[in-house]
């Protein structure tokens, strides 16, 4: 059976729904668009129906960019699905051993049990040759003991088999955290961004509230590298990482978006807020000195510039991000170490 383990009528079922959605969505219909409203069809992926569920409730349009974002999203994760799969693969072994062991101990019980019953018959028959106690006696020690053996070696498959489970399912949290890090920096980074934005958007349609979306970018860095080196210029995104896990707290989410670029998503925040955080921000940011580590000398103030949006209903995320870009570059243009908003774009 294929991946969808759905029966033939089924699937046609499934198929047929999938086409005429996509036709009363105007979507193209391709692979990559009809295995999105394929799975939306069978319900097999809770989070994928909700999300488009929410997309029609808000009568969204289901554009090239919009099923990209989707595809994107739940079906193209080749590295985490292969680790998924290992683990389901070690999982379906451990669990195939347990059944194993048990199964084996179902039949020495059963034996056992056995010897049990004729020593009892032996004892219980008032004709019982005395004679023979003793080598009953031992029968059924013998069996006892075996018995243990065979539990004592229950104990340790299930012993080890559930240490061999808690192991994988440390690794899969750590695959799992680690994909979603900076290695720099140790904050979210671009995947875990993109995943954090598209949830956030999702919330924001559902509750009606705004959001916000910052880009930040380091400015003049390349100069910056050029004269004191980039392991210097590390240490600058690093302390860049550090201001924003300073400043942007609770639901607020701060990643490296790029190599000097940063991004913040504020949930529930309107843009005129969002634009006063983000010059706090940057006051905050500009006033911190980098030291080298080397010679403890004071290498320089380090400056950002920050370009704010906020979401419009019904809009694909690209479409917010390059608002942001917009007001970024325009705060750029306009002397850097400042904040622009999308409004002062014309
Ligand atoms: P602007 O003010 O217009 O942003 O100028 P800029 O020099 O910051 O911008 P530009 O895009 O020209 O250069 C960005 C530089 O950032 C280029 C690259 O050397 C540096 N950079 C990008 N990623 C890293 C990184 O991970 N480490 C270091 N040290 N430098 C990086
Ligand atoms: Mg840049
Ligand atoms: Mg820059």
């Amino acid at each position: 059976m294929s991946e969808y383990g759905h029966e033939h009528s089924r699937a046609k079922e499934y198929t047929d729904a999938a086409f005429s959605l996509m036709a009363e969505l105007g979507v193209v219909s391709h692979p990559d668009n009809f295995q999105i409203f394929f799975t939306y069809a069978a319900g097999t992926n809770s989070e994928l129906c909700q999300m488009i569920d929410i997309l029609r409730s808000n009568h969204r349009e289901f554009d090239e960019l919009q099923c990209e974002e989707i595809h994107t999203r739940f079906f193209h994760d080749t590295r985490e699905s292969e680790i998924i799969e290992r683990i389901s693969t070690d999982l379906r072994t451990q669990l195939g051993n347990i059944l194993e062991t048990v199964q084996k101990v179902g039949v020495d019980t059963q034996q056992y049990s056995k010897a049990l019953d004729h020593f009892c018959t032996y004892v219980g028959d008032k004709d019982r040759d005395l004679s023979n106690l003793e080598q009953a006696l031992h029968t059924l020690l013998g069996a006892t003991r075996e018995m243990e053996g065979v539990n004592k070696v229950l104990e340790n498959r299930l012993h080890s088999s559930s240490s061999e489970i808690s192991k994988l399912r440390e690794d899969m949290e750590n695959l799992k955290r680690e994909a979603m890090t900076d290695g720099l920096t140790g904050i979210a980074n671009r995947k875990a961004f993109d995943a954090k934005l598209r949830d956030g958007v999702m919330m924001t349609m559902e509750e009606g509230d705004p959001l916000c979306l910052l880009l930040l970018d380091i400015d003049h860095f390349k100069k910056f590298n050029d004269t004191h080196g980039h392991q210097v210029g590390d240490q600058v995104i690093r302390l860049m990482a550090e201001s924003l896990k300073r400043n942007v707290k609770g639901k607020d989410t701060a990643a490296r978006y790029g190599g000097e670029e940063f991004a913040i998503i504020l949930p529930s925040t309107s843009l005129d807020r969002a634009t006063l955080f983000a010059d706090q921000l940057r006051r905050y940011i500009e006033s911190r000195r980098v030291v080298s580590r080397n010679g403890h000398t004071t290498v320089g103030k380090v400056t950002v510039s920050i370009g704010a949006a906020e979401f419009r209903p019904g809009e694909p995320v690209a479409k917010l991000v390059e608002r942001a870009d917009q007001a970024l570059y325009f705060a750029k243009a306009n002397g850097r170490n400042q904040v622009a908003n999308e409004l002062q774009v014309a």
